[in-house]
């Protein structure tokens, strides 16, 4: 029933030559020389690919995806530099129609603006519409006079602002969880575009690792539709009783989802972040989370109830810890993102068969705070390439709603570890893309007769455009270029099983 003919295409790894390619019922059922195979009825849908690039579907193995499908609604103004610019922006947006009932920009920095921000610019720019701008550091909101009115009736008592229309520290944190808290159905309906959004980037399966568990959401909206992703939905400490009083184990298929909604890993955070210097180091600067006996003793108690451990691990004392833990417990998992590492601890990755789950956009976005707060030591922060000698299993993800949910943009960040027209950061630790690749589709590097059809269609070959960046060239002198094509890989089509849940051609 589920027939279709990829004409023409060429597979990733292999030499190029053009295939026909052949999926029935989820699965790849046969691969003959363009030109050979035929439709088998009338039913068959037919692809003409035209030398395209075939290759598995993408995964991202860390997002936060309601947080992901809230946040990209929100016009990005990062890049402007004043807030005339940034009403300017909100302005444009306004003018080209606003479903929601708030208009939100994001990301504003107003430490070098030549003038303050003004209440009466956004009055301006939307005049009849709540228009809010968040802070890229979330602790202040910039709102118009709408927006006032609109937030004081949300949180339920006035918030008073200044000419300037912003709010600051805990009037701002009402403002930005007013904005997070939607009802279901219209959660569901972003959810939805996120979906879609990522199919059109050739994601097939994202981990979820949203703080409130995420299984049954996800079930309801397979149920209503949404039926573009495969998810592995996890879970924390707070609600490991609940899940092991379902019996869920890792990996177990959701009744009712016709097998796209899986149990994910049980995770659990160790420590805090770089940015906010909370990462636990070992100088002894940041925060540890847990003690290490409560670490072993809960990540024992999902262990032995079939749960696979993902430990949140940014400074080197934490994936220390996070390392200890899996050894005391005995048990193979994922260190989530692994920033700093001990000289000592890399090795420890492949022996305990624990994989490092990376995100390497962060380490483009964090360079320069690496280099101040973690002077002498970013030789091993963000350390894909020494990961990968050492043996570790590397996974590649986003982090959304933190970067983009593209595994296209973290692909070039590793492989890269440039952006902006920047030198590479530390090039001796770019990423293999042939490492990168596989980091991002379960460790395939090609599609084979037998394999489930979950696949994407490329315009380039990612393997082949990612020289000349990456690749181990090591020169340090980084044309970009290499980086560049991977992270506006134009995908032409995303299947699940054979299912198109993106199709451009
Ligand atoms: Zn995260």
């Amino acid at each position: 029933m589920n027939d279709v003919l990829l004409r023409t295409v060429r597979r990733v790894g292999t030499s190029g030559a053009p295939v026909d390619v052949h999926v029935v019922d989820g699965r790849v059922a046969s691969a003959a020389p363009a030109g050979t195979l035929d439709p088998t009825s009338v039913d068959t849908d037919v692809l003409e690919a035209a030398g395209a690039w075939l290759a598995p579907g993408l995964v991202d193995h860390h997002t936060h995806f309601d947080q992901w499908a809230l946040v990209r609604r929100r016009v990005d103004v990062a890049g402007c530099d004043s807030a005339e610019t940034t009403a300017a922006v909100l302005a444009e947006v306004a003018r080209t129609g606003v479903s929601d009932p708030v208009l939100v920009g994001h990301g504003y920095r107003d430490g070098l603006w030549p003038r303050p921000a003004r209440r009466e610019l956004l009055d301006g720019a939307a005049p009849d519409l709540p228009v809010v701008v968040i802070s890229a550091d979330l602790h202040a909101v910039w709102c118009n006079a709408r927006a006032l009115e609109h937030f004081s009736a949300l949180v339920g008592r006035p918030l008073g602002a200044g000419d300037d229309g912003v709010l600051r520290e805990q009037d701002a944190f009402d403002v930005t969880g007013a904005l997070s808290r939607v009802p279901d159905e219209v959660l569901d309906g972003y959810v939805a575009d996120a979906v879609e959004a990522a199919a059109a980037r050739g994601v097939t399966r994202v981990v979820d690792l949203e703080m409130v568990f995420g299984l049954d959401r996800w079930r309801r909206r397979v149920h209503d539709g949404v039926d573009g992703l495969r998810v592995d939905s996890g879970v924390y400490p707070a609600e490991l009783d609940a899940v092991i009083a379902r019996g869920l184990r890792t990996g177990d298929v959701v009744d009712g989802t016709r097998g796209l909604v899986r149990m994910g890993p049980f995770k659990v955070i160790t420590d805090g972040s770089l940015g906010t210097r909370t990462a636990a180091n070992a100088d002894g600067s940041g925060m540890l989370t847990w003690p290490f006996e409560d670490l072993v003793a809960v990540t024992r108690r999902a262990v032995d109830a079939g749960l696979v451990p993902a430990i949140h691990a940014i400074g080197d004392r934490a994936n220390t810890l996070a390392l200890d833990v899996f050894e005391a417990v005995g048990a193979r998992g994922t260190i989530e993102h692994a920033q700093l590492v001990a000289d000592g601890d890399f090795d420890r990755f492949a022996r305990l068969g624990v994989a490092a789950s990376v995100q390497p956009e962060h380490a483009m976005d964090d360079r320069d705070i690496a280099d101040h707060y973690w002077a002498g030591r970013t030789e091993r922060a963000f350390a894909f390439a020494t990961l990968d000698r050492a043996g570790a299993r590397l996974l590649l993800g986003s982090d959304a709603p933190v970067a983009p949910l593209d595994p296209w943009v973290s692909m070039a960040a590793a492989v890269g570890r440039d952006r902006d027209g920047r030198d590479p950061w530390h090039p001796a630790e770019r990423l293999s893309a042939l490492a990168a690749w596989r980091g991002s589709t379960d460790g395939r590097v090609g599609v084979s007769v037998g394999d489930v059809a979950d696949l994407v269609l490329l315009e380039e070959d990612p393997l082949a455009v990612a020289v000349g960046s990456g690749s181990g060239s090591g020169s340090g002198s980084g044309s970009g270029s290499g980086s560049d094509a991977l992270r506006s890989m134009r995908v032409l089509a995303t299947a699940i099983a054979g299912r198109f849940t993106h199709r451009d051609v």
